[in-house]
């Protein structure tokens, strides 16, 4: 085990070492890519006092130049794109066709950033519909807000780091980042690309260490205006009780339904939730974990689904024609063993999968769990979907919100009246009719209801929730 090039963090404009390091390891054979920092309570309050000078230099910095220095981001990274997919893809559990598209969605999530920065709007207020006000005019325009903690996942360690700092620098904020422990990589090499560009010191901090250690003194610190959280429901309840007085923004987890209808096309439903189930070894906010088939052609998709999955091909990450890698550690594939062992034990039947060797996974399809089994109920975050059969639409959508969660769902059909009562009644943020709930360009509104969340991230959601309107009136004669 030999480590490489032992990475720093950048703490205010400049890049750090530590004597306590922590280790970074690549889950599929547990070779130590490298470490980087351990930073300490000590050094998260430098990194605050430092943003507070850079929330300054941040807003006072015109639209033209935060546009270009995101530009010059982007194009750093699209330069030197396939490092960056080999980092996301060592550190983390997507294969090197998944991390590669993670790139080229990072570069898109800058691009729309450095566009939306031109377009943060006020708009003029009629004072005059007041009686007595008629001899008043007025707006309001948007102004940052100061400085943001950012806290991110492992499992979309660059693009979920992106749809943070783009956002927030194109709105004239300071950001401390604070990555996951086990894909640190990936956001140094995006604020790499910020320092390349020219970003003025302060503005941003990228500081690696363990979120129980240095997360509160983050999230609780009265000069942090917002947090902008991306992980656990666990976690960001957690944060949310800490962080006291000041803008929450949480992107939380779910376990999200996809319904498939008596008329649907059944090869394209199987498809399409195959995708959604498996991508990224199932470690996906979006990815689909319950399936809910018209019991008239449920069997006919079973055999279908089954043979699908099947066809997935588990392996190297590297290899391009590998579909699924390992999960983020043995820890976390052990975790998804005893929740299906528990399934089976109360019921369930085994239609493909359930072997585990170390931090790979297989592909496992379920069929009659108990609706109370935790497959259920929880958040799986790994390679494991459960089918079900209905009797109707409205059975459908009734067993498909009956849990704490609540992201996005997909419904297949080619009835518009069906469809319209999936999207009226369904509790989530997003609907997506003849495809999985694994849908989204970084361009939308983006979030859930219920445990899966509080505001929406999509680049220019993220600037409006970044930005507080501050009103202006003029009183004449
Ligand atoms: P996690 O365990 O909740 O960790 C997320 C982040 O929180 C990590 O950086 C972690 O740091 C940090 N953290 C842990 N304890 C903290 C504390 N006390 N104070 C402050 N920060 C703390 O989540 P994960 O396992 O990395 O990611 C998986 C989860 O993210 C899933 O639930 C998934 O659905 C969700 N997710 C949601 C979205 C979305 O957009 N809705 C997208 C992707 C993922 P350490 O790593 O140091 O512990």
């Amino acid at each position: 085990m030999t480590v490489t090039d032992k990475k720093k963090m950048l703490l205010a404009g400049t890049w750090v070492e530590k004597d306590e390091t922590i280790d970074v390891y690549d889950p599929q054979d547990n070779s130590l890519i490298t470490t980087v920092p351990k930073a300490s309570r000590g050094d998260m309050l430098r990194a605050i006092e430092a943003a507070e000078e850079g929330a300054k230099i941040a807003a006072s910095m015109p639209v033209h130049e935060r546009v270009t220095i995101i530009e010059r981001a982007a194009s750093y990274i699209e330069m030197n794109r396939e490092v960056y997919a080999e980092t996301i893809a060592s550190e983390g559990s997507k294969t090197i066709t998944e991390a590669r598209r993670e790139v080229a969605r990072c570069i898109n999530t800058l691009r729309l950033s450095a566009e939306e920065a031109s377009r943060i709007y006020g708009e003029t207020i009629p004072f005059d519909q007041m009686p007595g006000h008629e001899n008043r005019v007025g707006y309001y325009y948007r102004f940052p807000i100061g400085i943001i903690a950012a806290i991110t996942p492992f499992n979309d360690p660059l693009n979920l780091v992106a749809h943070k700092i783009g956002p927030a620098i194109a709105s004239g904020n300071a950001m401390i980042v604070k990555p996951a422990t086990m894909t640190p990589l990936s956001a140094l090499l995006l604020a790499e690309a910020f320092v390349e560009a020219g970003l003025p010191r302060n503005i941003l901090s990228v500081i690696t260490g363990s979120g129980s250690e240095v997360g509160d003194v983050l999230v609780s610190h009265p000069s942090i205006r917002m947090v902008s959280f991306t992980g656990g429901l666990e976690t960001g309840t957690h944060i949310a009780n800490k962080a006291g007085l000041k803008k929450l923004s949480m992107e939380l987890g779910s376990n999200s339904p996809a319904i498939v209808l008596e008329d649907a096309h059944v090869e394209h439903a199987v498809e399409s939730c195959v995708a959604g189930a498996f991508g990224a070894v199932g470690q996906n906010c979006l990815g689909v974990q319950r399936i809910f088939i018209d019991s008239s052609i449920y069997d006919s998709f079973v055999e279908k689904f089954v043979a699908e999955t099947k066809k997935l091909k588990v392996g190297d990450k590297m290899d391009e024609a590998t579909d699924m890698g390992p999960l983020i550690s043995e820890a976390e594939a052990e975790r998804v063993e005893r929740i299906v062992e528990e399934a089976i034990e109360q019921g369930a039947t085994l239609l493909t999968g359930g072997k585990r060797d170390g931090a790979f996974y297989e592909p496992t399809v379920l069929a009659d769990v108990s609706p109370h089994a935790t497959i259920v109920r929880d958040e799986i975050f790994g390679p494991v979907v459960s089918l079900f059969a209905i009797e109707s639409l409205e059975e459908a959508v009734e067993r498909a919100n009956d849990v704490p969660f609540g992201l996005q769902a997909g419904i297949f059909t080619k009835n518009i009246a069906a469809a319209f009562h999936a999207i009226q009644h369904l509790e989530v943020g997003g609907i997506m009719i003849n495809d999985s709930s694994d849908y989204r360009i970084d361009a939308m509104p983006f979030g859930g209801v219920k445990g899966s969340g509080l505001g929406r991230e999509g680049v220019r959601y993220s600037i409006l929730e970044m930005t507080d309107p501050k009103v202006v009136n003029f009183k004449l004669g």
